[in-house]
């Protein structure tokens, strides 16, 4: 399947538009003045992208983890606890990372006690439709002979439901053959730190830890930063080695290892494209393209949430309407967008068993 040519890019191959190049532009200058430091710390040129803005987040299995908690009713560091076995000082840690991120807000539990609870803010409460984009991926493709560990029905139709992410001028379910793309305000290059590399949370089955979960699966095969940027270049038409570490300024080293972790995990197929020498290129299989709406949620996050006053990096259009759209994700049977507080939940499970309190049929999310 062609991608490149049926995504249609409408991008040039460096566009280099004015607020982030001449950031880099000038940086560079005074760098070559002073002369020593650039080489102790490299800046990158990095996409601005509102996915990668998103993932640099979420990748972190362990902030993923405590978010998914928070969407599961936790409020208290010992609810958290008890249900990740994190140590202390990992979820101190990460409660004041997320703190600072805008994803959670303290209160106190009562006007008498000094003690705080994590309450999700809105940008928080807002990135529970991606979550459900990456669980309906999970679902789909990596569920065990057990089934998906959760059943949903929405309560504002009463029905079972499936979420889809759809466009929001027509309400049809997306796909990444059916939209097409051109550069919006905040399109360009900023200069940036390069990602660190080894983190200990970073190892994919951290994101495993207590109770099961499709979301948790889908992190596992595509969760680590680089991964995500690949398939990201991948869907803007990138198959082959070297024009992904162009873009990326990713390490051979890096590149080849997170390329045989998504061959391996069946998002892309290696496809000889020349003999002597043999050369290989990357394509997205149908459960690779599978992952076009987790991710343009998480896009559209980081567009409303991080865009930093410059506007979206990229506009979609769809196809089908003709219209731009904002991703939105809806429920199959009346076709509302879902919202965090109108879903119950049914597991597949026995929250006991993984520390987790029993919150079966309540709104799991707790609402102000
Ligand atoms: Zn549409
Ligand atoms: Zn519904």
């Amino acid at each position: 399947m062609p991608t490149a040519a049926i995504l249609k890019i409408n991008r040039r191959p460096y566009p280099a538009k004015r607020t982030g190049a001449k950031g880099a532009k000038s940086g560079a200058k005074a760098g070559t003045k002073v002369g020593i430091k650039w080489r102790a710390v490299p800046k990158v040129r990095e996409r601005n992208c509102s996915v990668a803005r998103t993932v640099a987040i979420l990748s972190d299995a362990w902030s993923f983890l405590v978010i998914r908690e928070a969407f599961f009713g936790a409020r208290r560091f010992k609810s958290f606890r008890s249900a990740l076995g994190l140590p202390r000082a990992t979820l101190t840690e990460r409660l004041k990372r997320l703190t600072r991120q805008g994803i959670f807000r303290q209160v106190r539990y009562s006007e008498t006690s000094s003690r705080l609870e994590y309450r999700l803010t809105p940008a928080g409460l807002d990135l529970y439709p991606s979550f459900m984009a990456l669980m309906q991926f999970g679902d789909r493709w990596l569920a065990g002979p057990k089934g998906p560990p959760l059943r949903l029905s929405h309560t504002t139709c009463g029905g079972d439901c499936r979420p889809l992410v759809a466009c929001s001028a027509c309400l049809e379910q997306v796909t990444a053959r059916r939209v097409s793309y051109r550069n919006g305000p905040g399109a360009g290059y900023s200069a940036t730190q390069p990602i660190r590399r080894a983190r200990r949370s970073s190892d994919p089955s951290q994101f495993l830890r207590g109770r099961p979960s499709s979301v948790s699966l889908a992190l596992q095969a595509i969760g680590d930063r680089w991964t995500f940027l690949i398939i990201r270049e991948a869907f803007l038409g990138a198959r082959r080695f070297d024009r992904l570490q162009t873009e990326l300024k990713i390490a051979s080293n890096i590149l080849t290892d997170r390329l045989a972790r998504l061959v391996g995990n069946e998002i892309f197929e290696r496809r000889k494209y020349q003999d002597l020498p043999d050369r290989f290129e990357y394509r997205l299989t149908d459960k690779g393209m599978d992952l076009y709406g987790a991710l343009i949620m998480m896009m559209a996050w980081g567009d409303r949430w991080l865009s930093r006053g410059s506007g979206p990096p990229i506009i979609l259009t769809h196809r089908e309407c003709g219209k731009d759209f904002t991703p939105q994700v809806i429920c199959d049977q009346c076709r509302k967008p879902i919202e965090a507080h109108a879903m119950r939940y049914r597991m597949n499970y026995k929250p006991r068993d993984f520390g987790a309190p029993e919150v079966s049929d309540r709104a799991a999310v707790v609402r102000d």
